[in-house]
């Protein structure tokens, strides 16, 4: 099979409307990728935003100085999120500085490739320990934050909203990842549940699950023509998902718009997860 045709890709250039005025948004990883460009979108839709980075603190701030240029406010905030103690320290900091927290997007993560009988033991804990046990850590800081300030109807319906950033690879199995498909399995059961356990207090718990989306963590399936034209083979909508795509999806999530939607994962994937080995009957 050759790669299809790509149509000259166009984007949608949607505008963001301020239906997330006056509340705090906290993103973890922040300062590249998807995490950038939801903490972007976030701010134009009026947040004030916490841009946690685990790093590179020289790109968190040019992110800060981002959502500044659009006219809101934002703390660049260090934290490794698979460790408690950090954590803590970064849901204290933010909340001395901005008052609270409504939203937490749990998007910090990580790869660490390797066929099994390769994987080593710190490789698995260290993928375990960011994208599962790290979105455990920062949802328990924030619905713990949620109670003690409970709802503001000014400026929300829900107490607080927690959006964790799964991947396709909760449904789809991937060979040669298997730390981190577990660890995108281990995020939807523990997103579901504590939508269950939390829905009767007004919190929100839901999941974005990104296909291909333009970032470093996957650059070379998109940076050499044949390796983008492989990619298109798994993309029936015939082009990859820019940061942008993500946090369209994160705001709308965030706001009260989707307030009747809970346990819920949203897949923002150009159709990857429709099967599309099947489109020419198989
Ligand atoms: P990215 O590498 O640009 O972003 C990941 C961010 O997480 C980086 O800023 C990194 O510094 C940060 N991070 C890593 N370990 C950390 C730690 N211990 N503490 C704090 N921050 C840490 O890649 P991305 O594509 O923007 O990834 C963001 C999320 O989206 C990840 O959870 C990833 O699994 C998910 N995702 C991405 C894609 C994709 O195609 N790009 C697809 C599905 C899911």
């Amino acid at each position: 099979m050759s790669a299809p045709e790509m149509p000259a890709a166009r984007l949608p250039t949607v505008p963001y409307y301020p239906v997330l005025t006056g509340q705090v948004a906290l993103v973890t990883g922040a300062s590249s990728g998807i995490g950038r460009a939801t903490a972007l979108g976030l701010a134009r839709a009026g947040a004030v935003v916490a841009v946690n980075y685990g790093s590179d603190a020289k790109a968190a701030a040019e992110v800060v100085a981002e959502i500044e240029a659009v006219g809101s406010r934002a703390l660049a905030v260090r934290a490794d999120v698979s460790r408690e103690d950090e954590v803590l320290a970064m849901f204290r900091s933010v909340v001395e500085t901005f008052g609270t927290v409504h939203v937490l997007v749990s998007n910090a993560g990580l790869q660490r490739d390797a066929p099994i009988a390769e994987m080593s033991l710190a490789d698995w804990n260290t993928v375990i320990g960011v994208n599962l046990t790290g979105q455990f850590l920062c949802a328990r800081e924030a619905v713990r934050e949620f109670r003690r300030r409970g709802i503001q109807p000014d400026l929300s319906v829900a107490a607080g909203k927690i959006i964790c950033m799964s991947s396709v690879h909760e449904v789809i199995p991937w060979a040669g990842h298997a730390n981190y498909a577990a660890s995108k399995g281990g995020v939807s059961l523990l997103m579901k549940t504590l939508a269950q356990e939390l829905a009767p207090e007004r919190i929100r718990v839901n999941a974005i699950a990104p296909g291909a989306i333009r970032t470093p963590i996957n650059r070379a399936a998109w940076d050499t023509p044949e390796a983008y034209g492989r990619l298109l083979h798994l993309l029936p909508y015939r082009r990859i998902g820019e940061p942008d795509d993500i946090a369209q999806a994160a705001v709308w999530l965030a706001s009260d718009a989707s307030d009747y939607v809970t346990g819920a994962t949203l897949f923002v994937d150009g159709g990857m997860t429709l099967y599309p080995g099947f489109e020419d009957n198989g």
